[in-house]
């Protein structure tokens, strides 16, 4: 697996690349970096910051955010989906263009695809009985905590 080109590290969910594919772990890796010419007027650079950072956002959370319905009620999972669908709808040039226009629609080709598969993913999810629990628990201790916070301070 190749390695950050700044501190050697290999990168994870936050990996980025520059227009000329050299890889880093992280933002702060990449802004490290000085030989990353004329990537801010790349014609493609804003579709692969948004993607990215809703990819890593949503790998992040998705989970979270699928519990919540089994918790508060809310946000429903068919609401995620669409919202989810709706983020890739703005990314239909880049289904067509499968990565084959330099570095940035490879990754931004990337992305749609991993979000495509996150798509069946959550489709497919169903709330795990023991995760739950233990949700609901922490869910109910932090109720509790708070009432009691406001009954201290008022
Ligand atoms: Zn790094």
């Amino acid at each position: 697996m190749k390695r950050c080109k700044v501190c050697r590290k290999k990168p994870r969910l936050e990996r980025r690349v520059n227009n000329e594919g050299v890889l880093f772990c992280s933002d702060d890796c990449y802004d490290d970096y000085d030989h990353s010419p004329n990537d801010m007027d790349h014609p493609y650079i804003d579709d692969y910051e948004a993607i990215r950072f809703v990819y890593i956002d949503w790998m992040e959370n998705y989970e979270d955010d699928l519990y919540k319905e089994w918790l508060y009620g809310t946000p429903r999972k068919e609401e995620l989906m669409e919202q989810l669908d709706e983020f890739l709808g703005e990314f239909m040039d880049y289904y067509g263009l499968e990565g084959r226009d330099g570095v940035f629609s490879a990754e931004i080709y990337h992305y749609v695809m991993e979000l495509e598969q996150l798509k069946v993913v959550m489709k497919n999810w169903k709330a795990d009985e023991k995760v739950l629990n233990k949700r609901r628990k922490a869910m109910y201790e932090e109720r509790k905590r708070r009432k009691e916070e406001e009954e201290i301070w008022g």
